[in-house]
């Protein structure tokens, strides 16, 4: 028998579609044709989140998603899984306040990084996913990476086109422009690899867009939590 997933999505609803899709896709592979995930979702409206974010209050969207982590918990989740980077801003707290494991996004990415044996790798996300120390402290500790982000202009580049375009479902080729050349400056820098670190990002960009391996945080963690469901005991 599964286990069940608990999920925190709506960050945005455009990735977690992704995520169940993709976890869907994998527990049929492992199970067979009629199989699908069991899986509970959350899935927040992400205006009350990004106004929480923009005006940086981290106390209130920390409470936010720890009340929500219970709500799953309580409902019968062996396991959660927060389907965005930037939310992983109080995973600590969310692991705290609750009896199950959080799966956390950047383990996955950082063994993924790791098993290609490359160690220098550059990371696109939101400005709070490379520029506050949750994301890059643990792929460095953790996972021994040296972790490269783009610098002041670029990072403003990257995090406008998350919030006003892929988190609503925009995909233009202006942009593709962008993140192809943030990520050759990336790699010109020394970077190995690149971090897709914002969960909408693979709507973007794609294998063909850079020179050096790109690792899909959502694609990543959505392995990371079939894996769990299909695990014994
Ligand atoms: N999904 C994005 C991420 O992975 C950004 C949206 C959010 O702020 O949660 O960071």
């Amino acid at each position: 028998m599964q286990k069940v997933l608990g999920l925190i999505g709506g960050m945005s609803w455009e990735s977690s579609a992704q995520y169940y899709r993709m976890i869907n896709e994998q527990v049929r592979d492992a199970l067979g044709p009629m199989h699908s995930a069991r899986l509970l979702l959350w899935s927040f409206d992400f205006a009350d989140i990004e106004a929480l974010q923009r005006a940086g209050d981290w106390a209130a969207a920390t409470e936010a998603m720890v009340a929500v982590a219970r709500r799953l918990e309580a409902a019968g989740a062996t396991a959660l899984v927060i389907c965005t980077n930037t939310m992983h801003l109080m995973a600590e707290e969310v692991q705290a306040a609750v009896g199950v494991p959080l799966l956390h996004i950047a383990d996955p990415v950082g063994e993924a990084i790791r098993a290609r044996g490359l160690t220098r790798v550059g990371l696109l996300g939101t400005a709070f996913t490379m520029e506050q120390d949750f994301y890059r402290v643990r792929l460095a500790q953790r996972h021994g990476l040296e972790v490269l982000v783009p610098d002041a202009d670029d990072r403003a580049q990257v995090h406008r086109i998350i919030y006003e375009e892929l988190v609503r479902g925009q995909v233009h080729d202006a942009s593709r422009q962008v993140y192809r050349q943030v990520m050759q400056r990336l790699v010109e820098q020394g970077a190995q690899a690149i971090i897709l670190g914002c969960t909408e990002i693979m709507l973007l960009v794609g294998d063909n867009d850079a020179e050096v391996p790109l690792f899909d945080t959502a694609a990543l963690h959505a392995q990371a939590a079939a894996m769990h469901l299909l695990s014994p005991g």
